[in-house]
């Protein structure tokens, strides 16, 4: 059975499994914040994990479960909890405002125009989203959510957002990069559409202030988080710079 693990004072972590194509093994987490108006859920797993993320989020707030639940965005392995969350306890849902239609099921993220050839090839195999959920309020950059700032970093979707927890000093990020295989990386290029806005919101995360890095994808980077990204947007500087004299 998996469970919430405390990262941070008001921050504990819940990791599902999950399976890219039924291939890859790409577990995903969510999170559970404490706050003064009782618990927020950060993203909700996939929904084959849903059964396993309720319980998990029964046990550790004693059955009262989240007010709220928050979405860095609504792909599939982070939005398929919802519907399991509405039957049990029917918490708002808060996501970015241009995040909403892709909740609502009003437009699919298979219909996102493609700038590149990976996601061109690669929407047609992003799993559909049927849940169609409506939303209680929606997000922008520089408002405040449960005491935490919200930030804006499109590229992955166009209403993906972070959280940033100020007393925590944690960076909730969603997928603007992903710790796997023990390094930092930029989201999935199969299943994002502007890479190029992608790369300007990791380099947006560099200019927070936080210690704890906090991605949906791979172990969290703890007290050394912003140094590990600063460190990261230095290499794909190098990188960048090598390629472009090449050509
Ligand atoms: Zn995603």
């Amino acid at each position: 059975m998996p469970e919430f693990e405390p990262v941070s004072e008001h921050i504990a972590r819940l990791e599902l499994p999950w399976r890219i194509f039924d291939l890859v093994n790409a577990p995903v987490s969510v999170w559970l914040v404490r706050g003064e108006g009782g618990y927020t859920l950060i993203d909700t797993g996939p929904p084959e994990t849903a059964d396993l993320m309720v319980a998990a989020v029964a046990r550790a707030t004693g059955g009262q479960g989240p007010q709220r639940v928050l979405l860095t965005h609504g792909h599939y392995d982070h939005a398929g909890g919802l519907e399991a969350l509405r039957v049990a306890w029917n918490p708002a849902l808060l996501c970015h405002r241009e995040e909403v239609p892709f909740v609502t099921g009003e437009v699919d993220y298979r219909q996102l125009k493609p700038h590149s050839f990976t996601f061109w090839i690669g929407r047609f195999f992003l799993a559909r989203n049927d849940w169609g959920l409506p939303v209680a309020r929606d997000l922008e950059g520089g408002q405040a959510a449960d005491g935490m700032a919200v930030i804006h970093l499109p590229g992955h979707t166009p209403g993906q957002i972070g959280f940033l927890h100020p007393q925590d000093r944690a960076m909730i990020c969603g997928d603007a990069v992903m710790n796997l295989k023990g390094r930092l990386s930029p989201p999935a290029a199969f299943a994002t559409p502007d890479p190029e806005t992608a790369r300007a919101s990791i380099r947006r995360l560099g200019e927070l202030d936080y210690a704890h890095l906090l991605p949906s994808h791979g172990p969290p980077i703890l007290d050394r988080g912003r140094e590990a990204l600063l460190a990261f947007l230095g290499q794909a500087q190098a990188e960048e710079e090598t390629l472009t004299g090449q050509w």
